[in-house]
């Protein structure tokens, strides 16, 4: 079995403009404590990571991830209507579609949790069901994105594997497991940053990259 594994946010998704609030919020909500406003550059970091840095910062129990994971699904699942929707990023279920035509299952590899994936899918009209689930390597319970990509490797020993993501997280992840890592400049970072973290192809969009993905799984499929 060979299986491409997708990034959510930036990669399938565009990225929201009010992404950092619900965390916030899901804080806020469990302890009382009010964190500080906005951050930069959390793209790439897996939920468990941006919770257990906030609460680090105000000085809060680690132990409180849990209960705060919790409280950030219950949150996602009614905060992506009206303007907040997300959006497919071009190209996506023709990609996706072309993948499995190909051969390739159709995986996730991203920072959200099931439940957050769902509420965000379910927003931008994207169908879960594209996605095997027990394909879907998800970061709510640990703040290191890189056992995401070993879990990966483990769950499929014999198969080829690649990672599509938008952020230089996705690639040293990718690197950590072995496994290739192609670039999206859908998100936040541009073709040179994504090739310095180790793509070994940076595709603009999955309209104009669609080839050149399909080129790509070909050569690996041996
Ligand atoms: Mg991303």
């Amino acid at each position: 079995m060979n299986a491409v594994l997708w990034d959510v946010d930036g990669t399938l998704l565009l990225n929201s403009a009010v992404a950092g609030r619900l965390y916030d919020r899901a804080i806020t909500e469990v302890t009382g404590a009010r964190p500080s406003g906005r951050r930069p550059n959390e793209h790439g970091k897996t939920d468990a990571q941006i919770l257990t840095e906030r609460l680090a910062d105000l000085g809060l129990d680690a132990g409180l991830l849990p209960t705060v994971r919790e409280r950030l699904d219950a949150l996602s699942a009614d905060a992506y209507t009206g303007e907040a929707a997300r959006r497919t990023a071009p190209g996506v279920e023709r990609a996706v579609t072309a993948v499995a035509a190909a051969g390739w299952r159709n995986g996730l590899l991203t920072g959200n949790s099931p439940a957050r994936i769902r509420a965000k899918f379910a927003s931008a009209g994207l169908d879960s069901g594209l996605f095997d689930e027990p394909l879907w390597f998800t970061g709510e319970a640990t703040p290191v994105r890189a056992d995401l990509a070993r879990r990966a490797r483990a769950a499929v020993p014999h198969g080829e594997l690649v990672i599509v993501g938008d952020t230089p997280s996705d690639g040293e992840a990718a690197a950590a497991a072995g496994i290739p890592f192609l670039g999206v400049t859908t998100g936040a970072f541009d073709a040179a940053v994504l090739r310095e973290a180790g793509a070994v192809l940076v595709l603009p969009d999955l309209v104009a990259g669609l080839d050149d993905l399909l080129t790509a799984l070909a050569r690996l499929d041996r």
